[in-house]
């Protein structure tokens, strides 16, 4: 998402989304002098002017729960949880990415206290829900991917968490097995499973003078099959480069977050997510990134409709749509 305090992008704002803008940014600077946040903040609705449009808003129930408590080891399983967050079983290891489960995402400057943005529909499970986890994946630090009231309820001794460069102090105070960060092309095989990062086009910075944060998209690979999970990124030819004819079977791409025009280069449209799974000759593929929080100018339920309208002849492709969706990888 365009999701920092970036005040680069502040002129394809309006003058009250400016002053908005401003009078939070003092705020929570002064709040990061105190020392009381836990990170500040990465979204783009500290900009925008629909940042607490939905305040108050009763959560909309998913059409959908899964049932992990009931996947097969023999199976890869992948659930949407909603947004950015998926719930996989693949051949047996549990492997969440970038939760956010909570009814909001945003600055956490007192414990769990979150400021921000609230979801329209609820994620499809609970931290408590999900089960336990071999493996925390989170592509970069902006909030709607970095949560830290759920990352502060998933901590455990069992739990291996990969992290992207230079994100590492963000994980102090925060107990897992193990954290570590990976670069772009780095490869680390953790519970079984082979997970590569790779460089979309996007960034990482949750806060603006921290540039050195990246943003990595994923690639999980174990027993042949492989997962591609985009994360945010803008349309670029680097992951079909990287990714260097490594068939893929299921690509999960972000379609939403792609409005004002000046968004785009960091969140792909639904045309340019489709042809990036093209272009990785992707078997199946889930778009996610719409529909839980409003981040963006976009109508609500633009990108589904529009990524319908690319996928149109090979829908069949197209394995999950709402949000606790569940999709099992025919064997
Ligand atoms: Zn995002
Ligand atoms: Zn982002």
């Amino acid at each position: 998402m365009k999701d920092q305090l970036d005040l680069s992008n502040s002129e394809s704002l309006s003058n009250s989304s400016k002053r908005f803008t401003r009078r939070k940014f003092i705020s929570l600077g002064l709040l990061g002098t105190l020392g009381l946040t836990g990170g500040y903040v990465a979204m783009d609705n500290v900009f925008g002017n629909q940042g607490t449009k939905n305040s108050g808003q009763k959560l909309v129930r998913p059409n959908f729960i899964p049932t992990p408590n009931k996947w097969s080891k023999d199976d890869v399983t992948v659930a949407w949880l909603g947004h950015a967050s998926f719930l996989i079983n693949f051949f047996g290891t549990k492997i969440l990415i970038d939760p956010a489960l909570d009814s909001r995402i945003g600055i956490t400057p007192i414990g769990n206290l979150t400021i921000g943005p609230s979801r329209y529909i609820a994620s499809a499970l609970t931290s408590d829900e999900v089960g336990p986890l071999d493996l925390l994946l989170v592509s970069h630090a902006h909030t709607d991917h970095f949560d830290y009231p759920t990352l502060r309820n998933l901590q455990s001794p069992n739990t291996h968490v990969v992290t992207a460069k230079n994100t590492l102090p963000l994980w102090n105070g925060i107990n897992f097995k193990s954290v570590e960060e990976m670069h772009w092309q780095d490869s680390k095989s953790l519970s079984g499973v082979k997970v590569t990062a790779i460089e979309g086009k996007h960034w990482g910075a949750r806060i603006p003078w921290k540039k050195g944060m990246e943003a990595n998209s994923l690639l999980l690979s174990k027993n042949g099959v492989n997962i591609f999970f985009g994360a945010d990124t803008g349309y670029t030819e680097l992951i079909k480069q990287q990714l260097s004819g490594i068939p893929i079977d299921l690509a999960i791409m972000g379609i939403g977050a792609y409005s004002p025009k000046s968004f785009e280069d960091k969140h792909a449209t639904p045309e340019q997510a489709w042809k990036m799974a093209e272009e990785m000759s992707a078997k199946w593929v889930v778009p996610m990134h719409w529909g839980s929080f409003n981040l963006s100018r976009e109508p609500m339920e633009e990108p589904i409709l529009r990524f319908r309208q690319a996928a149109a002849g090979q829908i069949e492709k197209v394995v999950i749509q709402e949000t606790g969706g569940t999709w099992i990888r025919p064997r």
